[in-house]
């Protein structure tokens, strides 16, 4: 299992410039490299297939031609180049995902990661200090304990765009928990829903808190005034700072909320069954926009996934092509003509009359009973 640890870091300026250099280096290479790869334009039809099997140079012959890319952790070029191989791979998987882009100087977000080997990213001084290869020992805020047991394996070191600059340690670990049987009582089917975060078989729902709604309208109100002023100028940036903290502020509280959630529904249930969804086509699909991007969902799955193994339960996916919604629970007969706005339904072959988002989740769990063999 894997666990990611987000800390807040406190570099000294000497620390910062280093860091904002690697950042530097790591955007150069990953840009370099991009452009050295044929664009989807300059694609002939004879071509179609040789993009897949164009050779990228490797960070060894850039350090040659850019000497001072050397000043900088090799770990952090060669993740760059990682980083670029697999959003390539995502993008001929699934041209969904588009073509990979030039990363800008001018995103305000600018990150680098970097491998531990052998001892050489770990805490010091009783978790006061971090060691991170060419940085030293970094002032860290260590407000969660990492368990003895854990084998750091990587860290990435981000600026966000109010500035702080934060570490993500990336653990390793075995789960000593036997795993559970479950039992079917104790099985819980998810939809994702487009309204609250989601809907549970029994038609249950849990939806954010309204402070969370309320931070939401804050950030527009912000971003209101944000374009009365006179871009570049310096109101406009102060009220950009601004919004930048409210964002990260929102963001913290709705993680820590979904946290929360998911930690309660892991506890209470032996397995959970979700709908695998690809929620780059949900949230582009007009209707269900932007509410869906705002739910975390991706997020919120995360964290049920690693909750659940730790108690050694599971969190069954289900295909996403699963007819989950137009199918009838009672007596399985496809309902071709439902629409999106019905939110509630009666079978043509039973009679019974459903609730949109229950019976999908009714669905999705009876699926992952199949799927454990309990059904
Ligand atoms: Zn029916």
């Amino acid at each position: 299992m894997n666990k990611a640890y987000r800390f807040r870091i406190y570099p000294t300026p000497t620390q910062e410039t280093m860091i904002r250099k690697t950042f530097g280096c790591v955007r150069f290479l990953y840009n370099q490299m991009l452009a050295e790869r044929k664009a989807p334009s300059e694609w002939d039809r004879t071509d179609a297939e040789r993009p897949k099997r164009q050779k990228f140079r490797t960070p060894a012959a850039f350090k040659t031609e850019f000497p001072w890319l050397r000043e900088v952790d090799s770990l952090a070029l060669c993740n760059a180049e990682l980083n670029l191989k697999s959003a390539f791979r995502h993008f001929f998987r699934d041209k969904r995902t588009g073509y990979p882009k030039f990363k800008s100087r001018k995103n305000p977000v600018q990150s680098y990661t970097t491998n531990n080997q052998k001892g050489t990213i770990r805490l010091e001084a009783g978790g006061k200090h971090v060691r991170i290869p060419k940085l030293g020992e970094i002032r860290i805020k260590l407000h969660r304990h990492i368990p003895e047991s854990h084998t750091i394996k990587s860290a990435t070191i981000s600026r966000s765009s109010s500035g702080k600059y934060h570490i993500s340690i990336l653990t390793y670990y075995e789960t000593e928990e036997k795993p559970i049987f479950p039992h079917p009582d104790k099985v819980l089917g998810l939809d994702y829903s487009s309204k609250a975060l989601y809907i549970d078989h029994r038609n249950t729902s849990a939806d954010y808190p309204k402070y969370l709604r309320n931070m939401e309208i804050r950030l527009k109100n912000e971003q209101r005034v944000l374009s009365r002023r006179k871009t570049g100028g310096s109101n406009w940036r102060k009220q950009k700072l601004r919004i930048a903290r409210l964002h990260e502020k929102v963001a913290n509280q709705r993680k820590d909320f979904l946290h929360k959630v998911s930690k309660q529904l892991a506890e209470t249930w032996e397995a959970i069954v979700v709908e695998d969804l690809n929620m780059k086509a949900m949230s582009q699909s007009l209707s269900l926009g932007k509410a869906t991007m705002d739910n975390g969902n991706g997020l919120f799955r995360t964290f049920l996934g690693y909750k659940l193994a730790d108690r050694g339960k599971r969190l069954v996916r289900i295909d996403k092509w699963f007819p989950s919604s137009k199918r009838c629970g009672a007596c399985s007969k496809i309902n071709k003509l439902l629409t999106l706005k019905e939110r509630v339904w009666v079978c043509e072959g039973c009679g019974r009359i459903h609730l949109r988002d229950a019976n999908a989740a009714g669905n999705i769990r009876a699926e992952g009973l199949r799927m454990l063999g309990l059904a």
